[in-house]
C-alpha cells in the first residue's frame, strides 16, 4: 500500500447524491458519455466530420467499432510502458494532503521524463519504420471501444474496493451515483496510486501521444504537414509539456484532493481527454482546411494569452500556498484570515476573479479549436464541451469552499465578486 496511515477515524463519511442531478443524472451521464466519444468518432472516421442523424437504436450500435487484438495489444503495451517509467523511472516523491480519515497518498512526479522517454520511443519507432501512425489510427476506432470497457470494469472494481472499506469516503448509498462519482479518493494497485496514475500518465501522456502520431499520419498519407494541423498540435503538445513540467501542482487539483475515483473520471482519464480532445486534429486529418499564415499567428497570439493567464494564475496560489508572504506582482500578498486557519489570497490574479485560471485555459481551447477552420461543428467540441464544465466546475468549487470556509468564504466573494472573467461573470 502506497497510503500512509497517520490515524483512523471509524465513522463513515455519508453524503447526499447532491451533483449531475443525483443518481438519475449520474446514470444518464454513465450512458451519455461514451455515447458521444462514439458519435464524435463516427462523425469524423465514418461521415467525413459532418454531424449525421442516427435513424434507429441499431444505427447506434452500428457506430461502436468492434474490439480487435491489436488495439489491445497496443493499449496493454502502452500501459505497461507508463507504469514501469511511472515506477522505476527517477523522480522525487511527493506526500499528498491528508485526507478526512488521515491518510496520505505517495505520488511520484517524473512525468516529464515518462513523456520524455515515451516521446522518443514514439519519434524513433515512426522514424525508424517499426511504428505505422496509419496502422495506429487504423486502430483508433477499436481502441476506443477498449479504452471504455476497461473504464467501465475499472469503475466497477473500484466501487465494489469502495464498499468494502472500513470507512466510506463521501459515498452516498445510492449505487448509480456512486458508481458515477466513485467510493474510494485515492485507490492503489502495488504501487500505483491510480487516480494519478491514469489522470497523469495515461489521460495526459496518450493525449500528447496521439498530438504526434495524428500529424505524423498525415505526413505519411499526404506528404506535407497542414498548418493547421502544425498549429493545433504545436500548441496542445506544449500545453502537455507544461503540464509535466508542473506536474506536482496536479496534486493541488480539485480531481486529486476531492473527488473519488469512480466511472466519471475513469471514463476521463482513459476516453474522453485522448480521444475527444484530439478531435480538431482528427477532423483536420479528414478535411485537411487551410489556414493562412495571418490567422496561424492570431491563434498563436491567442493561445500564448490565455496559457499566460492559466499558468501564472495556478503558479499564484501554489506559490502563495506554499508561502503566503510570497510577492504577488512584485507587491506584498493582500490576503484574508479565516476561520478555518487557511488564508485567502485577494490581490494579484486571484483579487481580479475566483477563477481567471478557467479563464486562460478557455481561450486555450477556443484557439485550438478555431485552428480547424469553420467547415465543421465538430472539432469545436472541445471549446463547447470545456466552458459549461468549467462554468459547472467553478459553482462545484463554490460549493465546496462554502462548505469548508462556511462564512468567511461569503466575505471573501464579496471581496472579489466576478468568478471566471472579470467584470464581466
Ligand atoms: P483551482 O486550482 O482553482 O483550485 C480551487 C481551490 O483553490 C479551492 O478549492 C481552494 O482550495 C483554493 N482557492 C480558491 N480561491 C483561493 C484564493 N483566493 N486563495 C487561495 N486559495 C484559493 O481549481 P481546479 O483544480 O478546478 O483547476 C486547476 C487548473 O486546472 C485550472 O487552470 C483549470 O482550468 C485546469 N483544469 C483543466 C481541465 C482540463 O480538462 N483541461 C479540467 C479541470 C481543470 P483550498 O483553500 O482548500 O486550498
Amino acid at each position: 500500500m502506497t497510503v500512509t496511515h497517520v490515524e483512523r477515524e471509524s465513522e463513515s463519511q455519508q453524503e447526499r447524491p447532491d451533483q449531475f442531478g443525483g443518481p438519475w443524472g449520474a446514470l444518464a451521464l454513465t450512458i451519455v458519455m461514451p455515447t458521444i466519444s462514439f458519435y464524435l468518432w463516427s462523425a469524423v472516421a465514418q461521415h467525413g466530420g459532418s454531424l449525421w442523424l442516427p435513424k434507429s437504436f441499431s444505427d447506434l450500435v452500428a457506430m461502436v467499432p468492434r474490439p480487435t487484438w491489436a488495439a489491445a495489444e497496443l493499449f496493454v503495451a502502452w500501459l505497461t510502458l507508463q507504469a514501469v517509467l511511472y515506477i522505476f523511472g527517477p523522480g522525487r516523491v511527493v506526500l499528498g494532503r491528508p485526507t478526512a480519515h488521515g491518510e496520505r497518498a505517495e505520488y511520484r512526479i517524473n512525468g516529464l521524463f515518462a513523456f520524455g522517454v515515451s516521446t522518443a520511443l514514439l519519434l524513433g519507432g515512426i522514424a525508424g519504420g517499426f511504428v505505422s501512425p496509419r496502422d495506429v489510427l487504423a486502430e483508433w476506432g477499436p481502441l476506443l471501444t477498449f479504452a471504455t470497457l476497461f473504464a467501465a470494469v475499472a469503475a466497477a472494481l473500484s466501487y465494489v474496493a469502495g464498499r468494502r472499506r472500513g470507512h466510506l469516503e463521501r459515498s452516498t448509498g445510492h449505487p448509480l451515483y456512486d458508481f458515477y462519482m466513485g467510493t474510494i479518493l485515492n485507490p492503489t494497485f502495488g504501487r500505483l496510486d491510480l487516480k494519478f496514475f491514469f489522470e497523469s500518465r495515461i489521460g495526459m501522456a496518450s493525449w500528447g501521444a496521439f498530438a504526434i502520431l495524428l500529424p505524423a499520419a498525415e505526413l505519411q498519407t499526404h506528404g506535407s504537414l497542414s498548418t493547421a494541423m502544425l498549429v493545433v498540435s504545436l500548441c496542445q503538445l506544449f500545453y502537455i509539456v507544461d503540464f509535466f513540467v508542473f506536474e506536482s501542482t496536479l496534486l493541488t487539483m480539485l480531481d486529486i484532493i476531492e473527488e473519488n475515483l469512480g466511472f466519471m473520471l475513469w471514463f476521463a482519464f482513459l476516453v474522453w481527454m485522448p480521444f475527444n480532445f484530439t478531435l480538431q486534429q482528427q477532423y483536420v486529418l479528414t478535411a485537411r482546411p487551410s489556414l493562412s499564415i495571418f490567422a496561424a499567428i492570431v491563434i498563436l497570439s491567442l493561445n500564448f494569452a490565455g496559457y499566460y493567464v492559466f499558468r501564472d494564475s495556478n503558479l499564484q496560489k501554489q506559490r502563495f500556498r506554499r508561502d503566503p508572504s510570497c510577492l504577488v506582482w512584485g507587491k506584498p500578498p493582500v490576503t484574508m484570515e479565516t476561520a478555518r486557519g487557511t488564508k485567502l489570497l485577494i490581490s494579484g490574479w486571484w483579487g481580479l476573479a475566483r477563477h481567471t485560471n478557467y479563464l486562460g485555459d478557455l481561450t486555450m481551447a477556443l484557439a485550438w479549436c478555431l485552428a480547424s477552420g469553420f467547415g465543421s461543428i465538430v472539432p469545436y467540441f472541445y471549446v463547447l464541451y470545456f466552458a459549461p464544465l468549467l462554468l459547472n466546475r467553478e459553482r462545484r468549487d463554490h460549493a465546496m469552499c462554502k462548505r469548508k470556509y462556511g462564512d468567511d468564504w461569503d466575505r471573501y466573494c464579496q471581496r472579489v465578486p466576478y468568478r471566471i472573467v472579470p467584470f464581466v461573470y
